[in-house]
């Protein structure tokens, strides 16, 4: 397939104003580093709401919990989608209260559906009858949102197939719920993370809008219809602005419900937070596998493991910007540690000027979500990612 080559320009991606002073901000830091700009994740936010404004937003607390964003998005009224006992803990110590939170997670042990319960939760998906009867018992009467497949076509980081279940089933589910003495609130999906075919968001509406009619029909009424996350980032390949992303939506929805809408909520993680994140790292080396090879191996101090994991099959594309001057060569880019897999792009080629040293630094952009949130404990000893919050406000 035949791609434009890559071609960075730093203001598709920052005000240069706010670049120079990152760059000022971390020149002493040690390398690698994430920063993440708290006024960046706060336009998103706005941004959100703004074009969905009857929609509640439930920010996926998995994509960047550092607890100076999750105590912005509560200050600004955020309710989160959380996914684990883990998250339920952090949560609750920022003092947000449980009717702020969901356990979206459909994949959960029954005692941690009592621990949710227990510390006030109310609010949970499911996607299987395990999991509802599990619900039942440890959750009586609480709120059920039941998830329904999608196949993800078109994301860049499909989350499809392991969640969610068909129409057929979802439908006896919803039936069993009632019956069960629980609350059948609702229906949700996820097209799929960085979902760039808005088209996916009609397919899965009008499924659920099947689902609502056939459930009416036994007298249960759904209210809520979950619509989950997948909007986008800035990455290499281009997508549709968040105001397209909203306006199609919206449409969408008010074709199938018409008068009859039902309250809509949305949780974003990506969208909120990947723009608002940069990964300052260093060139460790550059070198030739062979007189004959075309292409430079660039070896930086982060890669798969340091939290990068979404290079695998190069789903993702980060923007990255060398500093330098001169033609630029195209690279193979491949992290520190000491297994194979640890290469970040050998297909799509990166460009990098030809006076790039070892010790030049490397910005890598659009990395402040689901980057240090999956960065390996220890391997080969190097620790987690290290994060800092950069918060110079609107005015640079
Ligand atoms: C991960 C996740 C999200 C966030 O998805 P993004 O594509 O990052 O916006 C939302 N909802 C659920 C249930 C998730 O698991």
């Amino acid at each position: 397939m035949y791609r434009e080559p890559y071609n960075f320009t730093l203001e598709r991606y920052i005000e240069p104003s706010r670049f120079a002073a990152i760059k000022e901000f971390t020149q002493d830091m040690p390398t690698p580093l994430l920063v993440m700009d708290l006024n960046l994740v706060e336009r998103k936010y706005d941004e959100l709401s703004g074009n969905f404004p009857s929609a509640d937003i439930f920010y996926a607390v998995k994509a960047n919990p550092m607890p100076e964003i999750l105590r912005m998005l509560h200050e600004k009224g955020s309710s989160f989608d959380i996914a684990s006992r883990y998250e339920l803990d952090l949560m609750l110590s920022l003092g947000v209260a449980p009717e702020k939170l969901s356990f979206g997670n459909t994949i959960k042990k029954k005692s941690d559906i009592a621990y949710f319960y227990d510390r006030g939760v109310r609010l949970f998906a499911t996607d299987s009858e395990t999991d509802l009867l599990n619900i039942a018992a440890a959750a009586p009467q609480a709120k059920v949102l039941f998830r329904i497949l999608t196949e993800g076509t078109g994301a860049d980081w499909p989350l499809s197939r392991k969640f969610g279940a068909h129409a057929d089933i979802i439908y006896n589910l919803i039936l069993q719920a009632r019956d069960l003495g629980l609350e059948p609130y609702g229906l949700s999906f996820h097209v799929g993370s960085q979902q760039r075919d808005i088209g996916q968001w009609d397919d899965a509406i009008a499924r659920c809008k099947y689902l609502y009619d056939a459930v009416a029909e036994d007298g249960i009424e759904l209210q809520m219809l979950n619509m989950g996350g997948g909007f986008p980032a800035s990455y290499v390949d281009p997508t549709f602005s968040v105001e397209e992303y909203a306006k199609e939506i919206i449409r969408f929805v008010e074709e199938d419900f018409g008068d009859n809408m039902p309250q809509i909520i949305l949780e974003p993680g990506r969208s909120l937070v990947a723009d608002a994140g940069i990964i300052v790292s260093e060139v460790i080396n550059i070198s030739r596998k062979a007189k004959t090879n075309m292409y430079q191996w660039v070896f930086i101090d982060i890669g798969k493991f340091g939290g990068l994991i979404e290079t695998i099959d190069e789903s993702i594309k980060f923007p990255i910007y060398f500093e330098g001057e001169g033609m630029a060569d195209e690279i193979i880019l491949a992290g520190p540690t000491c297994d194979s897999m640890d290469i970040l792009y050998e297909n799509f080629k990166y460009h990098m000027p030809e006076n790039t040293q070892p010790g030049d630094r490397v910005y890598i952009f659009t990395t402040g979500a689901y980057t240090r949130s999956y960065s390996s404990i220890c391997f080969n000893g190097f620790p987690p990612l290290h994060a800092v919050i950069f918060d110079k406000g609107e005015n640079l």
